[in-house]
Formats: structure tokens, C-alpha cells, sequence
């Protein structure tokens, strides 16, 4: 008699292979299934792992193209982007080797092939070469993920309009990029060319680059890149790609106003959409909406038995956040209680130059939300440390409860912003206040008294400016 599994988990990204150790961990039997010839998913093959490596190359490049300013001369570096390609495929294909053997360490089924639900209890996989294999399981997961979206007048061809997946292979640095979308995706390519000595333009819909952050973190990164010399248009609908042979046109309207720019090539980087085509929901009660998959907070959609985590349901599309969910969802078919997720402190980081990275409200959320708020900033050229490294760029804004004091929200751009993060992820989780957070002691000479300068700008009473 075949096996019965306790949970079948479709997909191997942060959602799919940690809940898969997870679940082990606590005592199930555990199948994971993938479609790709590595376990990993988007994370890891197309997204966070391999755009941190180029930024480190592009990062590393630019620190040293400024090391005459430390006393440091070097002749003038010369950027081999083969092996700059060379060193992100290291990476990745280290990662991959780890997620392989954290599944034989913990025992988890693995199948290559294409999983589909095929009945109440029932996956099919279908491997590369047509055969199938039937899997009997007490529950399912759905961690399918997602894949670039373009707009529908933007053809991504992968020569001239690239997307997210295709740039990360391109053999060379163009001369000139034209970056359609300003969100994470786009601001770290944006960073990563424009390092690498493109010329790059950012062409953005909204009134703002990176819309999603606090609107003064939005201000100071147009600022920056600005500075850098990259060439921003917000407020910007695309009319057109055309691709003129030599390179690309693109035509957009601002308001009234008709603007044309040419650039060697495009990238889309206009969001993700869910994969949750050809998985077999038909066999479920599942009903996607446009083509994402709702769950309960404890992650199970209205099919009993079938949980879905990660890109492919209606929640931040993070990798965190798809482990969280992952942990979440098993725990909660192991029959423990596990307390939903607090979405307000999810994390956000965007690996630009300077970096971005925020938790909790936004000024403009809070207020919405009926907070009386209060707000404190302070600038990265206030901090000794940053001066050190010439990284006096940026700010920190926290936002608070005027009422108890709680700490809402942290907001910064700056040098290695995203490392300073987890202390303001701590303080929001403890929901510390304001008056505690600037009574922290923090180390001196060090970046992060930021944010207790920010905490205490806050209060009113910062010790620097
Ligand atoms: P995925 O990682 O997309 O994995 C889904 C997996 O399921 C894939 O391997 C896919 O092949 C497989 N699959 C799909 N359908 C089937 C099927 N029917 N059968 C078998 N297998 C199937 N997030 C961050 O938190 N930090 C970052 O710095 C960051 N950077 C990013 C940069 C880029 C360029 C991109 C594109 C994304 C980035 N993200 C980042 C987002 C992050 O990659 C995703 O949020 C995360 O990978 C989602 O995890 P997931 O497990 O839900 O899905």
C-alpha cells in the first residue's frame, strides 16, 4: 500500500522548503515536490540571493572607486562582469546544496516534477519526462509562489525588455537601462547599473518612487539617486516600448506633457503575479482571486486540508513573510495553537544604494489608523560612524503614539539600513516606547545610535542636532 504522508508541501521557495524542515522538526511525515531543477525557488534562484550578490559586486566597485578619499589609491578597477556572474551563481549554487542537504537531515521526501492536487488527500506529480507518480497525504500545502507581470503594451522579449528573471543572466553592463517600476525590484537593479557605470532612468506610475515606504523615506531615496545622477520620472504612465534595432524608445505621459527616452534596454519590474494556474484547485473549493489564493489566518484556504503560504496568497510578497507562513500553517496541522501573524511588523528591506528599510506604520498609516502621532528624524550625517565612512546620507523617522508613547514605526534610508532594522522588528514586537527606545544604551562609535537619536528626536530632545 502506498505511503500516506502527513503533509504534502507544492513548491520549494522560503515558503516550501522551510516549512518542510519545520514540519519535520515536529514529528511529520513530509513530502516536498518541485518543479525546477533546484530546490529554492524564487528567492533564491531568481530574487533575494542572486540581486545581493550583484549589488555586493556593484557596492564593493563603488567603495572602491572611492578609496582615494580614505587615503587609499588604487589604480582605476576594471569590472569583469563575468565573473561577477561568476561569483552570484557561487552563491546560489552553495544555497541550493545547503536546502539538499537540510532535507536529507531532516528526512523530507523529495520529488522532482510538477505537483497538481488531484482529489481530496491526492497529489500527482509529473516529472520532466511525463511520468506519474500519485501521493496520498493528511494535508497540502500550496507554496507555488509567483513570476514576473509586465504591463500589457511592454512585450518582455529578453533581449531588448528584459524582466527580473532574464536580467540577472545578461552577459555585460548596458551603457543605458531604463527601469519601468520603482519599486524594490527596480530600485536595486536601478542601484546595481548605475554602480556599474550604466545610465539609468527609473519611469514610475506613482507619484512617488518606492510607494509603499513612509513618504519622507520615498523623498530622501529620490534624493539619493537623483544625486547619483539617475534620471527619475514619476507620475509617468509607459505609452510605449519600441524597439529601434540599436536599443529601445519609450514614450510616456507625465500630466499634459509627452516625454520620449532611449536606453540600449528595458527592464519590467512591475510587480509578480501568483502562480496558481494548472495546480489542480479545480479538484478543491478553492476560487482564486485573480489568481490569488485567500487563507484563514491560520493559513488554510476554504479547502479543509489545504493550506497555501507565500507569493501565492494575498499577503506581502516576502520571503520572510513566506516563512513565517510556512512555520505558521505546519505548526497548526502538528496541533499546536500558534498565534497569527502580526502583519503590521512585517519587515521591509530594499538593497538600493543607500539602503531602505522600514517596520511598522508609515506617519501617513498611523494617522489613518486614529493615532495621535508623533514623529522624530534624524539625519545619517549627524552620526560619527557614517562620517567615517563618508556614508553621511540618509535618515532615520520613528513614529509614535503620542498618547502611551509606543513605538509604530521605523523608517530609514541609509547606509546598511537593512542590518539596523532588527532592532526597531524587537522594539515594535515588544511594543516598547519611545522614551525606552532612546534609554537604550547603544554602543558609540556604531550606526545604530540612529535610532535611538531618532527615538529621541521623537521626545524632542536629540543629543547631535
Ligand atoms: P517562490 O520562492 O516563488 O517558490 C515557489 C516555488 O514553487 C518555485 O520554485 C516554483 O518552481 C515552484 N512551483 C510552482 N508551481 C509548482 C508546481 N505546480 N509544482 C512544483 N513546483 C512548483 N524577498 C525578500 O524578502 N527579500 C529580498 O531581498 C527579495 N528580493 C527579491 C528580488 C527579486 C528580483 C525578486 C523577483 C523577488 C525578491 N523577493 C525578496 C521576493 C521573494 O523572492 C519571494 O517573496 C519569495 O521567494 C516567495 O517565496 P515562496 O516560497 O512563496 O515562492
Amino acid at each position: 500500500m502506498a505511503e500516506t504522508f502527513d503533509v504534502v508541501i507544492i513548491g520549494s521557495g522560503p515558503g516550501g522548503y522551510v516549512g518542510a524542515i519545520r514540519a519535520a522538526q515536529l514529528g511529520l511525515k513530509t513530502a516536498l515536490i518541485e518543479k525546477d531543477k533546484r530546490l529554492g525557488g524564487t528567492c533564491l534562484h531568481r530574487g533575494c540571493i542572486p540581486t545581493k550578490s550583484l549589488l555586493w559586486s556593484a557596492a564593493l566597485l563603488h567603495h572602491i572607486q572611492e578609496a582615494a578619499d580614505f587615503g587609499i589609491e588604487v589604480p582605476k578597477p576594471v569590472v569583469n562582469w563575468a565573473k561577477v556572474q561568476e561569483h552570484k551563481q557561487k552563491v546560489v549554487t552553495k544555497g541550493a546544496n545547503g536546502i539538499d542537504y537540510l532535507m536529507k537531515k531532516n528526512k523530507i521526501t523529495v520529488i522532482k516534477g510538477h505537483g497538481r492536487i488531484a482529489g481530496k488527500g491526492k497529489v500527482e506529480v509529473t516529472g520532466d519526462d511525463g511520468s506519474k507518480q500519485q501521493l496520498d497525504t493528511k494535508n497540502i500545502i500550496i507554496a507555488t509562489g509567483s513570476v514576473p507581470k509586465s504591463l500589457p503594451n511592454v512585450k518582455v522579449d529578453h533581449e531588448r525588455v528584459l524582466n527580473s528573471d532574464s536580467i540577472l543572466g545578461i552577459d555585460r553592463i548596458p551603457k543605458s537601462l531604463i527601469v519601468i517600476g520603482a519599486g524594490a525590484v527596480g530600485c536595486e537593479f536601478a542601484s546595481v547599473f548605475n554602480h556599474m557605470g550604466s545610465q539609468v532612468s527609473i519611469v514610475e506610475y506613482l507619484p512617488n518612487i518606492l510607494p509603499i515606504e513612509d513618504a519622507d523615506i520615498s523623498k530622501e531615496m529620490e534624493k539619493q539617486f537623483k544625486k547619483r545622477k539617475i534620471d527619475l520620472h514619476t507620475g509617468a504612465k509607459v505609452e510605449s516600448v519600441e524597439n529601434t534595432g540599436s536599443g529601445v524608445k519609450l514614450t510616456m505621459t507625465v500630466g499634459s506633457e509627452t516625454r520620449t527616452i532611449e536606453a540600449e534596454i528595458v527592464l519590467s519590474a512591475v510587480g509578480r503575479a501568483p502562480v496558481s494556474e494548472d495546480i489542480g484547485l479545480q479538484h478543491t473549493s478553492i476560487k482564486a482571486d485573480r489568481g490569488f489564493i485567500k487563507t484563514d489566518t491560520m493559513m488554510r484556504t476554504t479547502e479543509p486540508g489545504v493550506y497555501a503560504i507565500g507569493d501565492v496568497i494575498p499577503t506581502a510578497m516576502l520571503a520572510h513573510v513566506a516563512s513565517a507562513e510556512a512555520v505558521l500553517a505546519v505548526e497548526h496541522i502538528a496541533g499546536k495553537n500558534p498565534a497569527p501573524i502580526n502583519y503590521d511588523l512585517t519587515p521591509s528591506a530594499t538593497y538600493c544604494y543607500p539602503e531602505v528599510a522600514s517596520v511598522g506604520l508609515t506617519e501617513k498609516k498611523a494617522k489613518e489608523r486614529g493615532y495621535d502621532v508623533k514623529t522624530g528624524i534624524f539625519p545619517f550625517s549627524a552620526v560619527t560612524k557614517a562620517s567615517i565612512s563618508n556614508e553621511g546620507i540618509g535618515l532615520v523617522k520613528v513614529v509614535s503614539d503620542k498618547k502611551y508613547d509606543e513605538v509604530l514605526g521605523v523608517h530609514m534610508v541609509g547606509p546598511h539600513a537593512t542590518e539596523l532594522l532588527a532592532e526597531a522588528c524587537v522594539a515594535l514586537r515588544l511594543e516598547i516606547t519611545t522614551e525606552e527606545l532612546a534609554h537604550t544604551m547603544h554602543a558609540h562609535p556604531t550606526l545604530s545610535e540612529i535610532v535611538k537619536e531618532g527615538a529621541e528626536a521623537t521626545l524632542g530632545h536629540p543629543i547631535h542636532i
